[in-house]
This record gives structure tokens, sequence and C-alpha cells, in this order.
């Protein structure tokens, strides 16, 4: 089984676009959404939720008002200003569980807490793993390798034999938890400066990782000086750019529709996308 995960060094580069047009493209699979904060990967294809589960996230230390006498420790040793008056902010509350130690009344349990949701939809294209984050809930890195997990395990169940992973934009921990034990990470990139800049930020954290990567460049004809210094940087690393996406109005209006803009056959973004998938196939 192999697993293809998607990153961006930033948001809005087109790359849950790619990964729905991937999906289309791929025989049996499995896709996981691990874009935990802005999981939209379904809105691009008829999908429903056949199956939720909790998402636990760290416990939160929670006050019996019975046994509480008040001393005000609890309050003193919390370094992150949790606890008021006996009371426990659950938003500030980060569970280390000092409070609990500091507590002589034995008056504080750390308890469950629900962060979010992990789901499983059925959409036209196969199975598809997703997560909702509650709101101000953080832990997200621990989420994604619950959504990887789930995946896996579904792809193991059904003897898929390959994972699409849409992993989340930037270099915090959501995407080093996308990292391990991937088999290949296509990063999208966009020729701006800024375009330029998280993309070299990302391919740091995935040699860091000793990850194999590989890059593709979208709209790369809004600035082909750009697009060729991103092939500068990637040939200098050794890492091949298995492709180049046009700006292309198709992508626009598929996107305003709800489809994965593939579906829009012959279209410039489209026969560049195939070019891709091809790439992407061999090195998987
Ligand atoms: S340390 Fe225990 S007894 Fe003291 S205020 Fe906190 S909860 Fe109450
Ligand atoms: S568990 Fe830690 S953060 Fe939460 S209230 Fe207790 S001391 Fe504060």
């Amino acid at each position: 089984m192999k697993e293809l995960v998607v990153i961006s060094g930033k948001g809005g580069t087109g790359k849950t676009s790619l990964v729905a047009s991937f999906s289309v493209l791929a025989g049996e699979k499995i896709m996981a959404d691990c874009d935990v904060d802005a999981s939209n990967l379904h809105l691009l294809f008829n999908s429903s939720v056949i199956r939720q589960i909790p998402f636990y996230g760290l416990k939160k230390a929670r006050i019996s008002e019975e046994l509480c006498v008040k001393c005000g420790d609890c309050e003193d040793y919390c370094h992150f200003g949790a606890i008021d008056n006996s009371f426990v902010d659950g938003l500030s509350c980060e569970g280390c569980g000092v409070c609990k130690l500091a507590c002589r009344a034995g008056a504080i349990e750390m308890v469950e807490h629900i962060a979010g949701q992990i789901e499983f939809s059925d959409t036209e294209y196969g199975p598809m793993v997703h997560a909702r984050l509650g709101v101000a809930e953080d832990n997200s890195g621990k989420l994604v390798a619950e959504v990887r997990k789930m995946a896996r395990q579904i792809a193991e169940d059904k003897n898929y034999e390959l994972i699409i992973t849409d992993g989340p934009p930037g270099i915090g921990c959501q995407v080093i938890s996308c990292l391990s034990n991937a088999d290949l990470v296509l990063v999208v990139t966009e020729p701006s400066r800024t375009g330029i800049h998280d993309m070299e930020r990302v391919l740091s954290l995935v040699e860091h990782f000793d990850g194999r990567a590989a890059v593709c460049i979208n709209k790369w004809d809004i600035s082909a000086s750009n697009t060729g210094e991103i092939e500068d940087i990637c040939y200098s690393k050794n890492i091949p750019v298995v492709g180049k996406i046009p700006y292309d109005m198709t992508v626009y209006n598929a996107l305003k529709n709800g489809i994965p803009y593939i579906r829009k056959k012959d279209s410039p973004a489209s026969t560049a996308t195939l070019g891709i998938w091809d790439s992407l196939l061999k090195m998987l």
C-alpha cells in the first residue's frame, strides 16, 4: 500500500482542487482529508457522512465543589491561568495535571474531553476519512495522526493499494504529523515570492524527516521567471518537478460548481494534471 501526501507551504495554492482531481483519476483508493482546521475536500464530491466517532484531546481538570476547601493552591500552581476562584476555564486548561498534584484535598480530577469528530464518508470516488476540530481546540497533530490511521485501516480492510492524503498548509505540527511514513510528498506551489519562500520551508521540513518529495507548480504562467527559479531550486535539491499547471479559468468554474476540475476534459489544467498524475504513479 502506498500513501501520497499532498501539501503546500501556504494556503490557496490549489492543493485541494488537485487532490480532488487525483481522486477522480485514481482507481481503488481511500482519501484522507488531513487539513483538519479547514476540511473542505468533501465539498468537491457528492459525499455523505456514514459514521462519526469522537476525537478525545488532552484531558482537562475538573474541580469538585463538594471536596474543594478553597485554599487557592491550584490557582497558584497553574501556569496557564486556567483556574479562577476554584473554577477551571476549559479553553485555557492545557491538561498538564499540575493542579491535581497540588490539591491536597483531592478535589481535582482529570476528565476526558471531546475535542472534535472524525467522520467517515462515502463519495462517488470512494471512501473518505475527514475530521472536524472543535472551536478553539488544538492538538490538531494528534487528530491528523488519527485520520491517517483510520484511513490506513480502511484501506487494509478493503485491500486498497493507495491512500491520497490532502495535507494541511504550512509547516506546523499538522504537517509534521502528515509526513511520517508517507511514500511520496507532493508539494504544490505557485510562482510568487511568498510561494517560493514557503515551498523552500516545507521542502526543508520534508528533507528533515527523510521524506521523498516532488513539486508541482500551479498557475506557472503567471510568472515564468519565478517558475524558472522554482525549477532551479528543485534541480539543486534533486527534487523532481512533476508538472506545471497553467492558469485556467476552468479550474475556478469547476470549483464554483463544486466538482473536481479534471472532469472538464481537455482543458489546459486537466491536460497538465493528467501528466502529473502519470509521473506520480511512476514515482509511487
Ligand atoms: S487546590 Fe484543591 S482544595 Fe485548593 S482551591 Fe484548588 S481544588 Fe480547591
Ligand atoms: S491541568 Fe494544568 S492547565 Fe489545566 S487547570 Fe490544571 S494546572 Fe492549569
